[in-house]
């Protein structure tokens, strides 16, 4: 399998299975419901771990949760610790609707500073750390190599963090001191204070997965500062830190990149009671992981038919499918993870009727769902639109009778937010 790398500007191979592929993804910053593009990674990173488990690799995939930052501060002065908490239930609330499970370490940098200050002390070792009245910087002009990752000539990096604290505009904070106001400080060898954003992925990173790594992942406009950061202090303490940087493209609406600056971003929370797990995850599926994706009603409602599509076919019956088809399968996600290839590929299946091949590659897109439902009859359907009525005006009586109803039918009602599911009975 060949993964595109932006530190190498290629396709680069994964090792042969069975691996070890270790990856990790950088994960939110919690102070609000994550976006619909903050959904994008968590996707992806799933997705392909699925995908190189049913090749035969073994995966192990890490993804953070950063739960202190000056944003966090920004938005509960006083109550950080506490919005991190609640806005990081909520992200895994969110994200667990998904279906597709969670990573198998989801660290929170809160729990893991003890790791970021020993960092942070041997770069001091290799004279690649400073401290300046209680903050601690990174010495940019001491890694010949800064810039690589983003393409940027190590003499023309852009200012980060603008202080006049600095010894070099280019430089960039390890070590934040504390501040009047900031309510989740640890102490350190340089005083009260917390870490930076960046040498809290490097750290983490280390630590579930060791030195090296196969696969770094994120969003594209995590390559500068954060990556390239990420990248500086792991390789100038000596790690070979990450030999694949996997960026997925954004999330636009309108044309524009959506962010939460913006004002233009859609809540994963919102996005999944409007359409669905199996929607969403079909809009994402039919774009390159690489390629920037419009978040528009038409691009929604065309997923919507397509999971319509899929269902349908698994009422009727199915064909054996011909030698070799599966190969297909994965020669278009081994080229580079393509998954738009591969949803053309599974509706070439559903036409043809090749039910086994489709459910067993919906299943690695967590869309099992598809497979299993039939449609409702009409009365079912009726029952189950009286008991939501029931249920929003709190007549859980009602609800609970109109509930044993449709289970008599031979269905069962599973409530969703905002809306129900309908599910044969085994
Ligand atoms: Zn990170």
């Amino acid at each position: 399998m060949r993964i595109y790398n932006t530190l190498t500007h290629d396709t680069d191979p994964l090792p042969p299975a069975p691996g070890p592929i270790r990856m990790y993804f950088c994960g939110p910053t919690v102070y609000r419901r994550v976006h619909i593009g903050n959904a994008r990674p968590f996707v992806i990173s799933a997705w392909l771990r699925r995908w190189l488990r049913e090749t035969g690799y073994d995966v192990t995939l890490v993804e953070n949760i950063t739960d202190v930052n000056d944003k966090i501060y920004e938005a509960a002065p006083g109550h950080s610790a506490e919005l991190a908490a609640r806005a990081a239930a909520w992200y895994i609330e969110d994200t667990d609707r998904l279906g597709l499970g969670r990573p198998d370490f989801e660290p929170r940098a809160t729990e893991t500073v003890g790791q970021q200050i020993a960092l942070i002390e041997e770069l001091f070792g290799r004279g690649l750390a400073y401290e300046a009245e209680g903050d601690v910087y990174f010495r940019v002009g001491k890694f010949p190599e800064y810039g690589r990752l983003s393409g940027q000539r190590p003499d023309q990096v852009q200012e980060q963090e603008p202080n006049a604290r600095k010894e070099d505009p280019r430089d960039f904070a390890l070590w934040k001191g504390h501040k009047p106001g900031e309510d989740t400080w640890w102490d350190s060898p340089w005083g009260r204070g917390r870490p930076g954003w960046h040498i809290e992925c490097s750290a983490m990173a280390e630590m579930f997965l060791g030195p090296v790594f196969e696969i770094h992942g994120g969003g594209l406009d995590l390559i500068f500062p954060h990556h390239e950061n990420e990248l500086a202090q792991s390789r100038g303490a000596g790690r070979e830190f990450a030999k694949i940087w996997m960026h997925n493209g954004m999330l636009e609406m309108g044309g524009a990149d959506m962010h939460k600056s913006l004002g233009n971003d859609v809540s994963l929370h919102a996005a999944l009671n409007a359409w669905g797990p199996e929607t969403l995850l079909l809009f994402f599926m039919g774009a390159h992981w690489h390629s920037s994706i419009d978040f528009s009603d038409s691009a929604l409602e065309s997923a919507r038919a397509q999971a319509g599509r899929f269902r349908e076919a698994f009422g009727g019956p199915g064909v054996a499918a011909p030698e070799g088809e599966w190969e297909q399968l994965v020669a278009v996600l081994d080229d580079d993870f393509n998954t738009a290839e591969a949803l053309a590929l599974l509706h070439k299946w559903r036409s043809a009727g090749y039910l086994d091949l489709l459910r067993r590659a919906l299943a690695v897109f967590g869309l099992e769902s598809l497979t299993l439902q039939r449609e409702a009859p009409p009365d079912v359907v009726a029952l189950a639109e009286r008991r939501q009525a029931a249920r929003v005006a709190k007549d859980f009586a009602q609800s609970d009778r109109l509930r044993a109803e449709i289970d008599e039918a031979g269905w069962e009602v599973r409530d969703t937010a905002g809306a129900f599911r309908l599910v044969p009975r085994e």
